[in-house]
């Protein structure tokens, strides 16, 4: 017992060790380029500030995201999602598996949840003891299910999901925005150093690492940035694209797209001024969402757009390689 405890506790330690090298990596390119770059290497005042300003507003913009994608709390279920003590227990006491299926309907009839499991049963998490809403998953290393699970992240050391989506995604963003001007800024004074027209051997090892660092870097975030921008333009989520939620009617991987314009807005909200800053604007409460088949009914006109910007491709084949890595699915 006292030793499964230890192990908990040292994976939960081990857990931070992504985040702690991201943040050295970090701090390191802001001693880099502010100290060796802007104050030793750059002669121009007037460069000086320039170089300053913008970079300390990227800068700004990329830590405040990290911030909010590593310490926002993955949302869980609402208690009425929860079993009751006594469906628990009617439950818990059924060994028939159908009969324990037909007590989850019956507690889902008063949910909004319109997915199923891949046989058609109502999705029901036994750890949690809660009926799953819609886009919903257990995470087995924050050991909870959360809201609109998309993955677990070691390098936030968090769930991205529902709560966090857009922080996530804004990190990702000025992250690329952030190596892209160091490595702009940088270049310059790279071949200065190349040429041996700056000398300073001490600033020559930072700069040449900076710009190093920031390309690759940059290269690695780009193909996980355009994957997420391609999922949210479908309203998916990571795990969605690698198994279709599965409704009443069977499978469907457009189930929740409304189009592009509205599957941003759900992310990202109506307001656009808050688009860019890392402040909670997207819409919903996570546990149930605006679907395809629903807007149909209730609007013949989107009825006729079978074909919206599928193209017919086969999007489960392609798209997400190299962000895989990153990506873990810990639903079981
Ligand atoms: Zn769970
Ligand atoms: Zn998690």
């Amino acid at each position: 017992m006292a030793l499964s405890r230890g192990l908990r506790c040292c994976q939960r330690v081990l857990a931070w060790v992504p985040v702690v090298i991201i943040t050295l990596v970090v701090l390191w390119s802001y001693y880099a380029y502010v100290c060796e770059l802007c104050l030793v290497t750059l002669t121009n005042p007037v460069e000086q500030v320039a170089y300053l300003i913008v970079f300390h507003v990227i800068f700004v913009l990329f830590v405040w995201t990290y911030w909010k994608s590593v310490f926002t709390l993955p949302l869980q279920p609402d208690k009425k999602f929860h079993m009751s003590y006594a469906d628990k227990e009617r439950y818990e006491n059924e060994e028939r598996p159908e009969v324990q299926r037909q007590i989850l309907v019956e507690i889902a009839r008063k949910l909004p949840v319109y997915t199923r499991t891949g046989n058609g049963a109502i999705r029901f998490c036994d750890r949690c003891q809660l009926i799953k809403p819609d886009r919903c998953h257990h995470c087995s290393v924050c050991a909870m299910c959360v809201l609109k699970m998309d993955h677990h992240c070691p390098w936030v050391n968090n769930c991205v999901g529902f709560s966090n989506y857009k922080f996530f995604l804004l990190f990702l963003m000025y992250s690329l925005l952030y190596c892209m001007y160091i490595a702009a800024t940088v270049f310059k004074y790279v071949i200065k150093y190349w040429t041996d027209e700056l000398t300073n051997g001490r600033s020559k090892f930072h700069v040449l690492f900076l710009l190093f660092v920031a390309v690759m870097f940059f290269l690695s975030l780009m193909f996980l940035f355009g994957y997420h921008c391609w999922l949210i333009s479908r309203n998916r989520s990571t795990l969605e694209a690698f198994s279709a939620p599965v409704f009443q009617n069977g499978p469907d991987k457009n189930g929740f797209n409304l189009g592009f314009v509205k599957n941003l807005q759900q992310v990202f909200g109506e307001e656009k001024k808050l688009w860019l800053l890392p402040i909670v604007s997207g819409k919903g409460d996570g546990h149930s969402f605006p679907m395809r088949t629903l807007c149909e009914a209730q609007n013949p006109l989107l009825a006729n757009e079978e074909q919206w910007g599928d193209d017919g491709l086969d999007e489960e084949n392609h798209g997400y390689h190299e962000g895989s890595s990153l990506a873990i699915e810990m639903e079981t």
